[in-house]
């Protein structure tokens, strides 16, 4: 933790975010809020290339908080992972997301939910329980919750992440590795942890139509996963040629402003169920 904490540190003291006096205030209002429930969830879809269909809802945390308007992650999430703040939130977005799901398959979409873990959740001793209980709590098949966990959150404390993702893979829950291609231990991660879906990080899908170094990338990750048996998603899709490209190359799904920015859940009900919008 420690060591992390000094990487944070240099990372975020471009915007003074580095203050400790301010994580702290943070730390203390971010606790007030979720008890008082200010945090919301938006969702984005993940869309399959073969059909155009979503087959899955990604959520993505905000803060409305009552004076600075709706917070996107970045302006609280590293002051949460430098403290147990974290599993109080994590908690409330598994909570939140396992009562959404069960809402939208009420109305007829059994899409599965994506939920954000950070490195730090995966760590602490008895995670996979505590998400075991949760799904039972709301009568969830496992197979209905994804987990993304980042490339680099997984080359943390190895030992602890692999033993949690194998008890998650165990009782059903699938693990997708975020932002794949920015670290650089991917593949032996990916030998030696059961993941279920890779997903492309944005920086080498924005020009993909375009550029033939992220191209050749993209084709090696694709086939890689494949051959691990992972389903690929790819992020940060906001052009038509883009998504062209990627269904041609066998990527699975695909996510992005192209189709919806995150949204909450009942417009992307109204989108799907209506969707020429008339
Ligand atoms: P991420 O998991 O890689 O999520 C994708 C981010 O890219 C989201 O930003 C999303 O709004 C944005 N995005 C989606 N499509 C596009 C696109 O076509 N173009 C561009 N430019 N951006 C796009 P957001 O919501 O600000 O989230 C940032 C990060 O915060 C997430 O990155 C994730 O790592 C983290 N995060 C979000 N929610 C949670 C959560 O509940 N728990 C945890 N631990 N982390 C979360
Ligand atoms: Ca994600
Ligand atoms: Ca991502
Ligand atoms: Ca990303």
């Amino acid at each position: 933790q420690g060591k992390r904490g000094a990487a944070d540190i240099v990372l975020y003291a471009e915007d003074g975010v580095a203050n400790p006096t301010h994580w702290l205030t943070v730390q203390a209002e971010l606790r007030r809020a979720i008890e008082r429930d200010e945090l919301v969830l938006h969702y984005q879809p993940k869309v399959r290339l073969r059909d155009d269909e979503i087959d899955g809802l990604e959520a993505l945390v905000r803060w409305q908080h009552p004076q600075r308007g709706l917070l996107p992650p970045s302006e609280f999430l590293p002051a949460a992972e430098q403290s147990g703040v974290i599993e109080l939130l994590t908690g409330w977005v598994l909570r939140r997301a396992l009562t959404d799901q069960a809402g939208w398959t009420s109305l007829g979409q059994s899409w599965p939910v994506a939920v954000n873990v950070s490195a730090r959740n995966l760590e602490t001793p008895g995670f996979a329980r505590v998400v075991a209980g949760l799904l039972a709590e709301h009568g969830t098949p496992p197979e209905r919750l994804l987990l993304e966990v980042t490339e680099t959150a997984m080359a943390g404390d190895a030992e602890n992440v692999a033993r949690a993702v194998v008890e998650l893979a165990g009782f059903g829950v699938g693990v997708a590795v975020d932002d794949f291609g920015i670290g650089y231990t991917s593949l032996a991660q990916l030998r030696s942890v059961p993941v279920s879906e890779v997903k492309i990080d944005r920086l080498f899908v924005t020009d993909l139509d375009r550029d033939p170094q992220n191209q050749a990338i993209v084709r090696s990750v694709i086939e890689l996963a494949h051959g691990l048996g992972c389903r690929v998603t790819a992020e940060g899709v906001e052009t038509a040629p883009v998504s062209a490209w990627l269904a041609a190359s066998g990527c699975d799904a695909a996510q992005g402003y192209l189709y919806s920015r995150p949204v909450v859940w009942p417009h992307l009900l109204e989108m799907f169920l209506n969707p020429r919008g008339t």
